[in-house]
């Protein structure tokens, strides 16, 4: 189920630059366009995100991997096995003596006399065009191609095919077609599911960041907290004052939160020490037996049944948390 993913993609969903960029290809495709220097670059994802093109990319790739963008094939392009660059130049070779000096020659012929011969044999010394046997000047819709094939100057051989030659202008490296590379350009497009889930990530995520913030607390998304144990535990969400920690993880799905998710945040906040300043927040609800579990550990889960409401049901909730917090704080330090 797509919605149990929200809490792996609630980082990126809940960055602004990201919601920003996603919001911007709701819809649509975003492509690339060219630059004779960079290639095929994203700008519209570098400006939103402030980064360089290799780093956009790469921002799209984690977006792909995380199932939050789609891609699809634009192109595949020819690209310098030395350096990348997509900016080669395409020159012809001779294949036997390895000469650059390679011409297309074409048989002609004059059709109002049928006198056929090579380019050459219809150019007079002065170039002016001139039918070797009529000695007339020749206007160009009485010439007809017969053929056309390339031939080497050095060496005189005709060519069945010259050898292509690919200059790359950054590096000055120069490849055949076998050792060129090959890189795919992608177009992408936002996950459909993803579209409603960004409004319903940035409701909770914005409401929690709300609450904390107006609390004095920083909030740090997906960030660990190391274990007793030794291992280090993700939560979705850390908001910090201080030396005081508290973490929010996330489980969203259609059918209820199941036991499982319980069982593992459970195991997460014990290692942690970190049970009794917890929340998971469950979207809609808890199934029973999670429920049973919850109540048997004495878990801090928030269940958000009415989306509309969602923003106002975690704000009640943190409030009096962090309240109740605060007030057995100062009554501790009496
Ligand atoms: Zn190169
Ligand atoms: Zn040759
Ligand atoms: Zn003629």
């Amino acid at each position: 189920m797509v919605l149990e993913r929200i809490g792996e993609w609630s980082r990126y969903l809940t960055n602004p630059k990201i919601e920003k960029m996603l919001n911007s290809i709701k819809g649509k495709n975003l492509e690339p366009e060219y630059d004779i220097k960079i290639g095929y670059h994203y700008p519209i994802v570098e400006e939103v995100l402030g980064k360089d093109p290799n780093e956009a990319k790469k921002t799209l790739e984690e977006l792909v991997s995380l199932g939050i963008l789609n891609k699809y094939v634009i192109v595949k392009e020819i690209v310098c096995s030395d350096c990348g660059s997509s900016s080669l130049s395409l020159s012809l070779a001779c294949p036997f003596c390895g000469s650059r000096d390679v011409y297309l020659n074409s048989l002609m012929e004059h059709t109002p006399c049928g006198s056929m011969g090579i380019e050459s044999s219809f150019i007079d010394s002065s170039g002016l065009k001139l039918c070797p046997k009529c000695k007339i000047e020749i206007k160009n819709e009485e010439i007809r191609i017969v053929g056309k094939w390339f031939e080497c100057k050095s060496c005189g051989r005709k060519l069945r095919e010259p050898k292509l030659i690919y200059q790359c202008r950054m590096c000055k490296k120069e490849h055949t077609v076998e050792d060129v590379k090959f890189e795919l350009i992608y177009g992408y497009s936002l996950n459909p599911k993803v579209s409603e889930l960004l409004e319903l990530s940035m409701k909770l995520v914005g409401s929690i960041i709300k609450v904390f913030k107006k609390k004095g607390y920083e909030i740090e998304l997906a960030s660990s907290v190391p274990g007793a144990s030794g291992v280090n535990h993700v939560f979705d969400l850390l908001s910090k004052k201080g030396s005081e920690i508290i973490g929010i993880d996330f489980s969203f799905s259609s059918e209820g939160v199941d036991a499982e998710k319980v069982i593992k945040f459970f195991a997460k906040t014990f290692d942690t020490k970190m049970s009794d300043k917890s929340f998971l927040i469950a979207y809609p609800n808890l199934k029973e037996s999670a429920r049973n579990l919850v109540n048997l550990y004495k878990l801090k889960v928030i269940e958000i049944d009415s989306l509309d409401k969602a923003s106002q049901i975690l704000e009640d909730k943190l409030d009096s948390y962090l309240e109740k917090r605060d007030f057995l704080k100062v009554f501790r330090k009496k």
